[in-house]
């Protein structure tokens, strides 16, 4: 990318002030977040590398890009829930804990449920299979909140109703549960303990439309209430529905934040690797992206779109830094 003229150099300005302010009154504030999985034979797999994001009250931000990109990684490494191959640098913090490096004792007793929520990929894997669903919800309801005993069948009620899942099949237990409804379940015990920070890591796969609406709003409700949704998805039309602000994953690294508004408006997003994700939709030119991804063991040293890249050049032979929301040497234009 060229130099920024003196206008540039004010923006960039600007835009260091608007992050300083937004890490400032930040729910979660990311910086440098980074994940190897060393494997055995000395191969290392960089699944997340230098994401650097904040998130406020009453914000949503969505996690876009392909599978493997490292969006669930991410999720999982907030989480304390990562394999023991797994090594992660950087800081995430939250109401003054450091989830990079709190230990598991905090994280379980502290962090889970209380201050972080999860609504997980695999919600199958979540749920404990020889209890049903609304003991698991009652559970739920004694162990993060104050509910007295008379008052957690209705709090349990009152979560799977939020969740759209429905009171008749509440005294199924898991594996009389479609997928759909396993997630709807899963969605239900997130929001229980009204954590401060709730990630949706894909909450809304195996619905059908009106329920990915459905899900979708009551989880922008959850931000709404001061607390903060980061939502993990591939599922763009939720994104557009419900996201404040977009983050593009690529390859481990963040290499766009764009304001929803935008993103999905008119001007559209400026990293060539988002642009393509957009146009590969349906609905708009339904042209998708061509190649494939890196393997994440084997990334290139400059820009791992480059491969895929219509505007490629031997400067993308240099990896772009992510400068004031953005990775790319050569950004596409905006469209309006
Ligand atoms: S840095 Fe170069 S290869 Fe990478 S997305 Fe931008 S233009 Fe394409």
């Amino acid at each position: 990318m060229n130099a920024p003229n003196a206008s540039g150099q004010r923006l960039l300005r600007a835009l260091d002030a608007v992050t300083a302010e937004r890490a400032e009154d930040a729910v979660l504030s990311v910086r440098d977040l980074t994940v190897r999985f060393r494997l055995r034979g000395g191969r290392t797999v960089a699944a997340v590398t230098g994401a650097d994001f904040d998130l406020a009250a009453g914000e949503c931000l969505a996690l876009v890009g392909e599978s493997g990109c490292g969006k669930s990684v991410l999720a999982s490494a907030l989480l304390g829930l990562l394999p023991g191959n797994a090594e992660t640098s950087g800081t995430a913090l939250t109401d003054g804990i450091d989830l990079l490096a709190a230990d598991e004792k905090t994280l379980a007793r502290t962090v889970r449920g209380r201050r972080v929520g999860l609504v997980p990929q695999s919600p199958a894997a979540h749920l404990t299979p020889v209890r049903t669903v609304r003991s698991q919800l009652e559970e739920t309801v004694r162990a993060l909140t104050a509910t007295g005993r008379r008052a957690r069948r209705k709090a349990a009620e009152d979560a799977a109703e939020r969740a759209a899942f429905p009171a008749g099949h509440l005294d199924r237990y898991p594996h009389e549960l479609s997928g759909g409804l396993a997630q709807r379940a899963a969605t239900a015990l997130a929001l229980i303990g009204g954590a401060r920070l709730l990630l949706a890591d894909e909450p809304t796969t195996g619905l059908d439309r009106d329920l990915v609406d459905r899900t979708a709003d009551e989880l922008r409700r959850h931000a709404d209430d001061g607390r903060a949704l980061l939502l993990i998805t591939h599922d763009l039309a939720a994104a557009e529905r419900i996201a404040d602000r977009v983050a593009v994953m690529y390859a481990g690294r963040i290499v766009e934040i764009a304001p929803a508004h935008r993103f999905f408006g008119p001007t559209g997003p400026r990293h060539p690797y988002a642009r393509g994700l957009l146009n590969a939709l349906p609905e708009r030119e339904f042209t998708p992206i061509p190649g494939m991804p890196p393997e994440l063991s084997a990334l290139p040293e400059g820009c791992a779109f480059a491969p895929r890249c219509p505007l490629a050049t031997e400067l993308c032979a240099t990896r772009p830094a992510f400068t004031a929301g953005l990775a790319c040497h050569h950004p596409e234009r905006p469209r309006a």
